[in-house]
């Protein structure tokens, strides 16, 4: 997918998350929400041209150095731990008032990015670091196809819907 379409539905889930749950206090909606769209890019850093990778290029490397596309990165377990250690970090620097809703917001967006990656023919190894385990998906989308505009497009719309019942 692209990362507009993950942008869209990083936001759709964040904002249905803030509306349905208190994983987010009122005064850290904000920092929850831009962790949360950080997180709906972040996964693509272990691809050369992707969005996050253009502008982490270092860190980029570094990852792709050591996992292939659609490996580690897109692991619910991996984005889990790396999301557990930004907490702590977090927590360490004496950001502590933010650092909950920061790494869970971080969390939320990368399993937004995880399901909508799970739209395309590729899918996602769900069960990451098994060995030989299989790939999951749920469809055979091409990226950047029609099928994925009209996504972006149905997911932006309910955004929308869920920005437009919060105020
Ligand atoms: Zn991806």
């Amino acid at each position: 997918m692209q990362y507009k379409t993950h942008f869209a539905g990083g936001a759709l889930l964040t904002l249905a998350v803030i509306q349905h749950t208190d994983i987010a206090a009122p005064d850290q909606i904000v920092p929850f929400a831009v962790a949360a769209m950080i997180g709906s890019v972040a996964p693509d850093i272990d691809h050369k041209n992707s969005f996050i990778s253009n502008r982490l290029k270092p860190f980029g490397f570094l990852v792709r150095r050591t996992t292939t596309h659609r490996g580690a990165t897109h692991s619910p377990l991996i984005i889990f731990l790396f999301s557990l250690l930004m907490y702590y970090g977090l927590e360490l620097a004496g950001f502590s008032s933010s650092a909950y809703a920061i790494a869970s917001g971080f969390f939320i967006g990368a399993i937004s990015h995880v399901l909508l990656d799970m739209l395309n023919t590729q899918g996602v190894p769900l069960l990451f670091p098994v060995p030989k385990a299989k790939r999951f998906r749920l469809a055979r989308i091409r990226t950047g196809g029609l099928i994925e505009k009209v996504i972006f497009i149905v997911l932006t719309l309910f955004a929308f819907q869920f920005l437009l019942n919060m105020i």
